[in-house]
């Protein structure tokens, strides 16, 4: 068992543009935020110009809740760099306002992940010189 933290090191780090500063800014002030239609409110992630639904550029942002659960998990012990600390638990979340976000479980022991287990966004500074914050998610109990 390995208790599971932020990534610490030189990891390769996101690179916010025009279309994505508003994601990293709402993660620099503690806000997970994602995308919602105007014309089909369907909820978008990653950021995009366009509605992934029904192509309308009416897109707005929004905050969330920050809640959700893991639709799907795996553990990694050969990252892609060797800069990533091992293990750790990338997840895919199913958030409450009907959208999805991969990230990394933190927060718990290793063994500790299920399909189906309720959690929340926390956020965590890269550390480095970009000083990109980085959304991670913790169980709720
Ligand atoms: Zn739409």
């Amino acid at each position: 068992m390995s208790l599971l933290l932020p990534q610490s090191g030189d990891i390769p780090l996101p690179q916010p543009g025009p279309i994505s500063e508003p994601y990293w800014q709402g993660c620099r002030e503690g806000v997970l935020r994602f995308q919602r239609c105007l014309d089909c409110s369907a909820p978008t992630h990653t950021p995009a110009l366009m509605c992934a639904v029904c192509a309308s550029r009416s897109l707005v942002w929004v905050d969330s809740s920050g809640k959700g659960e893991i639709y799907s998990w795996t553990r990694v012990w050969r990252p892609v760099t060797p800069d990533f600390v091992t293990p750790y638990v990338p997840v895919i979340v199913a958030m409450e306002e009907g959208w999805f976000i991969l990230s990394n479980l933190v927060g718990c022991e290793d063994d500790a992940v299920a399909i189906g287990l309720g959690v929340e966004v926390v956020f965590h500074s890269s550390g480095g010189a970009d000083d990109i914050v980085l959304p991670y998610f913790q169980l709720v109990s």
